[in-house]
């Protein structure tokens, strides 16, 4: 409060980060798939695998690291910089990924934590956690970007904009609503949407 230089944060196109993830991915996997003597059918669940994983660490981050704290609505703190600025300009389309070389250095840093736990498996492990990724920004993509479909997209779009503008303490998967049912962070049912978009969620 009473800061007056405003934080900018890095705009990103999101469409242009979904396409290098799903590229380098697809690079991977089909590396593996040639170079690496594994059963298809295995090499295959691991990609499913790494993409369900994915969303529960979507899911994990969003809740208890960008949401961690209050005040993550406040200019000054790391969470308004990193998840803050999306809640205060949802609508703006630059602000729903975060950079790409960013991002291509943290997967690498993924990459390496699977390469201790699984060894050769991450080259079909991690091709699925990335496009886990790429989906992910790809929902939140349309989520913010399209009005409602009649489709069954609708529950995700609804789901997202439930956690943007009445629950910012619930609905924090934005690829799929599974894990907030298991972890029991799901709003209620029939909540209708508000008409006035709400600036500052209220917490419940
Ligand atoms: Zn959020
Ligand atoms: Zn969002």
């Amino acid at each position: 409060m009473g800061d007056s230089t405003k934080y900018k944060a890095p705009k990103t196109n999101s469409m242009a980060a979904i396409t290098t993830y799903v590229a380098i991915s697809v690079i991977i996997f089909i590396y593996g798939l040639l170079e690496i003597d594994q059963q298809i059918v295995s090499k295959v669940g691991l990609l499913i695998f790494g993409l369900l994983v994915f969303t529960l660490v979507e899911y994990l981050f969003h809740r208890f690291v960008y949401h961690s704290g209050k005040d993550y609505l406040e200019e000054g703190n790391w969470q308004y910089k990193v998840h803050g600025v999306h809640h205060e300009h949802p609508t703006d389309k630059d602000l729903l990924a975060m950079p790409i070389p960013l991002a291509i250095m943290l997967s690498t840093i993924f990459f390496g934590i699977f390469w201790l736990i699984m060894g050769i498996n991450t080259f079909f492990f991690w091709p699925g956690f990335f496009i886990g990724y790429a989906g992910y920004l790809y929902v939140h993509y349309i989520v913010h970007t399209r009005k409602p479909p009649n489709n069954a997209f609708n529950i995700l779009w609804s789901h997202h904009h439930l956690h943007h503008y009445v629950y910012d303490n619930k609905a924090y998967g934005v690829s799929s609503p599974l894990w907030d049912i298991i972890f029991g962070t799901m709003p209620p049912k029939n909540e209708p949407l508000p008409r006035q978009k709400r600036r500052r969620p209220s917490k419940n």
